[in-house]
């Protein structure tokens, strides 16, 4: 038995349709904000991810040499692809720019529930927006599309990265480090790096700013203790809250100064979206303002943008109970006998060509085989094609919830099957 490669999973018809009921309500909901669907390669050149984070971040990565000896890479994520599809591509298209794509992608990382090596993800992005009001509409969709899926239970914590960076300026190079240690809340760590900065008096300021949760009087706080620097991003927390009020979302955020994101591409606010229903990897989704466009080689673009990971919403929103809805055929059709196959191929073909989900016996069960399959693989009508009845135009149609039996002209079966199930 050749098993699948470790972190992957394999899909069966009910995971499935799950899946594409939560991707149907995320892209819903990306439309009903102006958002337009794009797709770019599964693979890319290493460059693109090695550009933004360093070499350090080809161990999380799925990198290889191809056939022609070039290193690419399985994407970790969306962004950088979305930007250099932007850059060499849609530069010219009319901004801002608001596009969203769905879609697996790969991180060798070590897997545990909730984290896998293949995983997919819902990614938005606003390119060459206003930043605040880009934001807001950002975080106004993330919120939304968690919505349409029918999750009532998340919370979303928003902190600004300029704060920390604006306070750390002083740090240069060893910054990134600095941000690292709080982002992992690796308190040891951040210890050696302030030292090595030479800024070991800041260790307690930082660890009260990062503990910082709350609403607007968390906002204050900050500004007092880290000072005239900070105000700049401080006060955009604030407006950027007015601003979520004209969506009524005021109260639907909450500060955090302790989100920082690891990844270096982030200048401005950031935000991470947790459910409580699930375990140890509870946040289905995060993002914010970066600077990624230059990092690339192309001129500054503002840019906002999140990902939301499918496997963590799946699970969050059956926890909170919204209904999955199974795989669903429409109706079975059942021959009863030899001859009556072509009468019921021919209805089978008009059922179809309506639009309408519809299977039939391909192994030459009796019919109580049939009906007992019919009725496991959901089929909500049963199409019933008895020699005498055929022989006086008409089919029995069961309507498999209720086990209702009647028979029906064969001349308005279609009819009859649109009027339960409706038109498709
Ligand atoms: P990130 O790009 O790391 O901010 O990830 C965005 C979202 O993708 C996270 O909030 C998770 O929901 C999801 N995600 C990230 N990595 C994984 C993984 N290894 N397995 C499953 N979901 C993931």
């Amino acid at each position: 038995m050749i098993e699948r490669p470790r972190g992957t999973r394999d899909f069966d018809p009910a995971a499935m349709a799950k899946h594409r009921q939560v991707e149907d309500a995320l892209r819903r909901a990306a439309e009903s904000f102006g958002f337009r669907e794009i797709m770019t390669p599964t693979v890319e050149h290493l460059d693109l991810f090695t550009a933004k984070s360093g070499p350090g971040i080809i161990e999380e990565l799925y990198a290889f040499k191809d056939k022609g000896g070039r290193d690419v890479a399985l994407r970790p994520e969306f962004t950088a692809s979305v930007i250099r599809f932007y850059l060499s591509e849609l530069r010219s298209l009319p901004k801002p720019l608001k596009l969203y794509c769905l879609g697996n992608a790969f991180r060798y990382e070590e897997p545990q529930k909730g984290r896998y090596r293949e995983f997919f993800q819902f990614n938005a992005e606003i390119l060459g927006g206003a930043s605040l009001e880009a934001d807001a509409e950002l975080l106004a969709l993330a919120l939304a599309a968690l919505r349409h899926v029918g999750l009532r239970q998340t919370e979303a914590r928003v902190g600004h990265i300029g704060m920390l960076r604006a306070f750390l300026r002083e740090a240069g190079a060893r910054q990134a480090a600095i941000l690292h240690a709080l982002d992992k809340k690796d308190f040891e760590r951040l210890r050696a790096e302030l030292a090595g900065a030479g800024l070991s008096r800041h260790e307690e300021t930082l660890k009260t700013v990062v503990g910082l949760k709350g609403g607007l009087d968390v906002l204050d706080e900050a500004a007092r203790l880290l000072g005239g620097d900070a105000a700049p991003a401080v006060d955009y927390l604030r407006r950027l809250r007015e601003r979520l009020s004209h969506y009524g979302l005021a109260d639907a955020v909450t500060f955090d100064l302790g989100v920082v994101r690891g990844l270096d591409y982030y200048t401005g606010m950031v935000f991470e979206i947790d459910s409580p229903n699930l375990g140890a990897e509870k946040q289905v989704g995060g993002g914010g303002g970066y600077t990624l466009a230059e990092l690339l080689g192309g001129e500054p673009v503002a840019s906002t943008g999140f990902a939301i990971g499918m496997d963590r919403v799946i699970p969050a929103a059956e926890a909170e109970g919204v209904r999955m809805s199974p795989p669903v055929l429409d109706a079975y059709v059942i021959p009863v006998g030899g001859p009556s196959r072509v009468a019921a191929m021919e209805i089978v073909r008009e059922l179809r060509a309506a639009g309408f989900r519809v299977d039939t016996d391909l192994i030459g069960r009796g019919p109580s085989k049939n009906l007992d399959f019919a009725n496991s693989v959901g089929a909500r009508l049963a199409v019933i094609l008895g020699e005498k009845e055929l022989a006086a135009g008409k089919v029995s149609l069961k309507d498999m919830g209720t086990g209702e039996q009647t028979a029906v002209p064969a001349a308005s079966l279609l009819a009859e099957v649109a009027s339960r199930l409706g038109a498709r």
